[in-house]
């Protein structure tokens, strides 16, 4: 035995942790993927058919109300509202990321246009619109293309900036800022951004903060209350295990919630959904977030889910911890087992930049995830040059770390 794989032993036999990795469906493949999709936990499949032939089948209708699937989206948020740093009342559960990206961006400018008819008295009057929105030039795609969209349907100019250059961004435009959209943890090179900085910087220019948690969130703490965040959204089938399109979730924060005006005001936000109005009253409270009928298969399968937050010791500290050491040690095994030259980490080596995944920019990173994935070590490949390793602590173990490494440079050893 190695020295590395001796150090991977102690490692494992130490955490705290290891014995969740029992609660989830897993077999011999090293499964390195959970930042893309999170191992199924074992007592889904059995609440789901629950759901599925007593809920739907037996009781039908009466679900609604006696199997609470009317109130699951505010339920189930108030479940990832400890994971994101919330108090209860300010998550709801329901729809893509790409549509709540939608609906909280065009809210933020909405709320910004609104003060900048109502509040702030003189100087407020003598500043120039709020016409311009922010985003994250490193983004996830989808992010991006909907803000494109939300800006041109509120007349306002998209502007992509890179999150680091936000700050001298703002001061440039000189007030002109409604709304910065940006991603807690960079998608490709798993690079952590400082969202308590960048969020008071973006409140100093009078502008409103929206936060993407898609791969933050169940990874490491977010703390939306503690930093003020406006609004934020993410999605469950990462970190938090949710299953193949589960629905995302939606936060605005509390004293924000009356100003909410949603684009997409559908009859379950509306303060009587039953009443059948013509005229459209919202909600108060996380409900406004919410457009139509939720997907309630998807939806009670990502709150069984989330029941392994509940286990013994599992906290979003205790994972961090985790993360932080996996990350470290596979960076270790990289190091010592990969010949120099082969791979570089884009992934930063310092832990407050870092999230829950190693990203390492390879030649033939395309082929050489193929040939992994063939080995039984599962990560992913991102255009143009990246592999993908995300570590879920929840169920990864030290000696998979360990043993990735080894194959992966087994297999650019070719
Ligand atoms: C995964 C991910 C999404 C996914 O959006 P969907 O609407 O669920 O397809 C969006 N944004 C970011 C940053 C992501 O990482």
């Amino acid at each position: 035995m190695s020295e590395l794989q001796r150090i991977a032993e102690e490692l494992d036999a130490a955490d705290p942790l290891a014995a969740v990795r029992g609660k989830f469906v897993l077999d011999d493949v090293t499964y390195l993927d959970g930042n893309s999709l999170g191992a199924l936990p074992a007592h889904v499949p059995g609440r789901v058919e629950d759901v599925v032939r007593r809920q739907w089948g037996e009781l039908r209708i009466r679900s609604w109300e006696e199997s609470g699937w009317w109130t699951a989206p505010e339920r189930i948020g108030d479940r990832i509202a400890p994971l994101v740093g919330a108090a209860a009342g300010q998550v709801v559960v329901g729809d893509s990321t790409s549509v709540n990206v939608f609906k909280a961006l065009v809210a933020a400018v909405r709320m910004a246009e609104q003060d900048g008819r109502t509040g702030g008295g003189s100087e407020r009057r003598n500043r120039p619109v709020r016409d311009e929105i922010l985003v994250d030039a490193t983004t996830f795609p989808t992010d991006g293309y909907i803000a494109e969209s939300a800006a041109r349907m509120t007349g306002c100019t998209l502007r992509p900036v890179a999150p680091a250059e936000v700050p001298s961004a703002l001061a440039d435009r000189g007030g002109r800022t409604a709304a910065v959209l940006l991603n807690h943890v960079d998608y490709r090179t798993g690079r952590l951004h400082d969202l308590p900085a960048l969020t008071a910087a973006v409140h100093a220019a009078g502008a409103y903060a929206v936060w993407d948690l898609c791969h933050s969130a169940g990874a490491l703490p977010v703390g939306l209350d503690e930093h003020g965040v406006d609004l934020a959204v993410g999605c469950t089938y990462k970190y938090l295990n949710g299953g193949p399109g589960s629905p995302a979730y939606l936060y605005v924060r509390r004293d924000l919630q009356p100003r909410f005006d949603s684009p997409l005001p559908g009859w379950n936000s509306h303060a009587e959904p039953f009443g059948m109005r013509s005229d459209y009253a919202p909600a108060s409270g996380a409900p406004r977030g919410r457009v139509g009928t939720p997907d309630i298969l998807s939806l009670l399968a990502l709150e069984a889910a989330l029941d392994v937050w509940d286990e013994e010791g599992v906290s979003v500290a205790a994972v961090r911890a985790k993360s932080l050491a996996l990350t470290d040690f596979f960076l270790r095994c990289v190091g010592a087992y990969v010949p120099d030259g082969r791979v570089e980490s884009v992934t930063p080596e310092a832990h407050a930049e870092r999230g829950s995944q190693v990203a390492l920019r390879c030649e033939d990173a395309g082929e050489v995830m193929k040939q992994l994935i063939e080995r039984g070590v599962v990560g992913d490949y991102r255009a143009p040059d990246v592999l993908r390793f995300g570590f879920t602590p929840l169920y990864v173990g030290f000696a998979d770390v360990e043993w990735a490494a080894r194959v992966l440079a087994r297999t650019l050893a070719g």
